[in-house]
């Protein structure tokens, strides 16, 4: 492209197109496992839709015991340590700030990817322009991954993709239309709302709808007043409306401004109904930020190996390549958005999956471009099953496994495709080293523990040692050990024995009641409306927070601020004995172990 402005080359390993959540947490896999990688980002923070340019809050598989874990957690537990009253930007900064600290990391802020050049199926570079330098940059790399949502490297190197809603027919699925059509999920722009002490008045613009009572909001159904998708009850622990939703029946992209625009004036106007029409009781309620960026749940999805669908979903995805899980139901946005409103056509219907459901590595990498990966909401399945796929928790999953795929693939010369067989159980071993949790298989502990003698009962090592590293239902409480403070694991040899690296998972409480009192976040630490009643995070009591380890009696590790579940301690030497001493908690009385050992 000819250009007055100047033009910087890159060369990397990985460059990533987005830097949402997927795309983030894809950088991060990759680069700690030894990749050079660059990660170009269209806004000036990242997070895509969770980022404080758009708020939507973390959500993954249901039931508590099924949180995602891996560089999700991490992100997690770094912002209820530093941010405990969980101010959005400085949710941005948690990310900015472990990116940048990883030195195989180039990150391009305000950067749009808006070319590619390819040969013979492989994307040998791309171009993007940075908005704040008046500078282009091209990247050379081994491998592409499209973590933009919108797939833009889709057009861009004539990548195989899929819009809107597949017929029925197609996949024999249930929940789509029964012909297919090019329509999507809407788009949302949210609102954050603030509870003061004293009465605060909203004056709205002009250009603002006017909705003057519930029933221009909402369906009545069989008399029963007012369904509960279009609740407006704002508060601490609410609903974050949501279904301000538009645009889902246009093209999914190139309208993305007049949606917008659409947006604010249907997020004002609700907001002014919420405060000046009908008596709603939030006069002390203040609107302290409104979204300007509308974050959109569906648009280009590619195709890759295997399309994953409803069936899969409905079947558990017991796939040999499960790489990671979802388990939010098939969460399927009509199309009209807010438009919808008769009973049998509604706002969205959930459909249950089963939590957690395994995805296969098959769907992270393009059927017809050779080095391109993806991961996030434009992952290869069908609008049904990604209706369930999208949410971030997911992502954040699909992320990690894609990342730590790329680096495999790099160190043995492989295409995406090539990585089969021996290399999916590498990939399945690496993430679950790095904290993932993958459904129907479990960690495998290293030959090196296992050969160790170990201070423990034979019962509490068959806990500690069984590659579970959660509870599995609810109040399971069998796979960790529990011991008291200042007791001490350790490991001995009788020879001199060579130890890379100690890990060591802890319980982050994943039922989350010693993090917080306000319900919503106690599933991720995220918050959009702020009620008098809101209480700052508190670390999980049950993480380890002080804590030892020696090597032949000498001390070689000692941290007592730790906020992390799972830490890994480089030893790098040869020892006869290690000892790890338990000292203290952020609050329990005991000291919970899901897993401690060498890997
Ligand atoms: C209103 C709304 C409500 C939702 N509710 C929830 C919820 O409650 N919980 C939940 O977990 N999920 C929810 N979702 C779904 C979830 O937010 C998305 O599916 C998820 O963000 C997808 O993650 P991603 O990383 O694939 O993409 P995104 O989060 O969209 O991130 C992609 C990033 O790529 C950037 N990008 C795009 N094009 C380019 C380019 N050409 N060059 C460089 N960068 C580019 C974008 O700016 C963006 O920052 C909701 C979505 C919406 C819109």
């Amino acid at each position: 492209m000819k250009s007055t402005f100047k033009t910087i080359e890159h060369s990397c390993d990985l460059c990533i197109i987005g830097g949402g959540l997927s795309g983030t947490i894809a950088a991060l896999s990759a680069a700690r496992h030894g990749l050079k990688v660059v990660l170009i980002q269209d806004r000036p923070v990242l997070g895509g839709n969770c980022s404080s340019e758009i708020r939507m809050w973390v959500r993954g598989a249901s039931g508590y015991w099924n949180r995602e874990t891996g560089i999700l957690a991490e992100f997690e537990e770094e912002n209820i340590y530093r941010n405990p009253t969980l101010a959005p930007t400085l949710w941005d900064s948690v990310l900015f700030g472990k990116v940048k600290e990883n030195k195989n990391i180039t990150l391009l802020l305000n950067t749009s990817c808006l070319d590619a050049e390819c040969s013979d199926n492989i994307i040998t570079s791309v171009t993007a322009w940075q908005l704040t330098t008046y500078s282009w940059h091209k990247v050379t790399a081994k491998y592409f991954a499209d973590c933009s949502g919108d797939s833009v490297l889709a057009p861009l190197s004539g990548a195989k993709y899929r819009i809107g809603r597949e017929g029925n027919a197609e996949f024999n699925e249930t929940i789509g239309p029964e012909i297919a059509d090019s329509k999507t999920m809407g788009m949302s722009i949210l609102l954050q709302a603030r509870e003061t002490d004293h009465p605060v008045k909203f004056i709205p613009p002009e250009w603002a709808n006017v909705y003057e009572t519930d029933d221009d909001i909402d369906i009545k159904a069989n008399n029963v007043k007012y369904s509960e998708t279009r609740d407006h009850k704002i508060g601490t622990s609410g609903g974050n409306l949501w279904w301000i939703e538009l645009g889902g029946d246009t093209e999914a992209i190139s309208n993305t401004e007049e949606t917008r625009d659409e947006l604010l004036k249907l997020a004002l106007g609700i907001w002014d109904h919420i405060k000046n029409r009908e008596d709603h009781g939030y006069d002390n309620w203040e609107l302290e930020w409104v979204g300007f960026l509308p974050g959109k749940r569906e648009s280009v999805r590619y195709i890759g190996e295997y399309i994953l669908t409803q069936n899969d979903i409905d079947n558990e995805g017991k796939f040999d390549d499960v790489i990671a899980y979802g388990g939010w139901p098939m969460d399927d946005h009509n199309p009209k958005g807010f438009k919808a409103n008769a009973i049998d056509d509604k706002a969205s219907v959930c459909y249950p999956s089963p939590s957690p459901y395994g995805i296969p590595y098959r769907c992270l990498y393009s059927k017809n471009i050779k080095n391109l990966f993806f991961a996030g909401r434009n992952i290869s399945a069908t609008h049904a099953a990604m209706s369930s796929t999208r949410v971030m928790g997911t992502c954040s999953l699909l992320g990690q496994a894609m990342g730590t795929a790329a680096s495999i693939c790099s160190k043995n010369n492989l295409k995406p495709e090539d990585l089969k067989a021996e290399y999916i159980t590498i990939l399945q071993n690496t993430l679950m080293d790095d904290g993932i949790f993958i459904p129907f298989t479990t960690r495998k502990i290293s030959n090196l523990t296992k050969k160790a003698k170990i201070n423990l009962s034979d019962n509490e090592k068959d806990v500690l040692f069984n590659g579970i590293e959660r509870p599995r239902f609810e109040n399971d409480e069998g796979n960790k050990i529990v011991l008291n403070k200042g007791d001490s694991i350790e490991f001995s040899y009788d020879e001199e024995t060579f130890v890379d690296t100690l890990r060591i998972q802890f319980d982050l409480d994943y039922e989350r009641l010693s993090v917080s009192p306000n319900k919503k976040m106690r599933v991720f630490a995220q918050k959009l409306h702020y009620g008098l009643d809101f209480v700052p995070m508190k670390v999980a009591n049950t993480i380890v927070k002080d804590f030892e380890v020696y090597a032949d009696g000498e001390l070689i590790y000692k941290n007592d601020n730790n906020y992390y579940s799972l830490v890994k301690i480089n030893i790098k030497k040869d020892i006869k004995n290690i000892k790890v001493k338990f000292n203290n908690t952020w609050g329990a009385k005991k000291i919970n172990i899901f897993a401690c050992d060498f890997i």
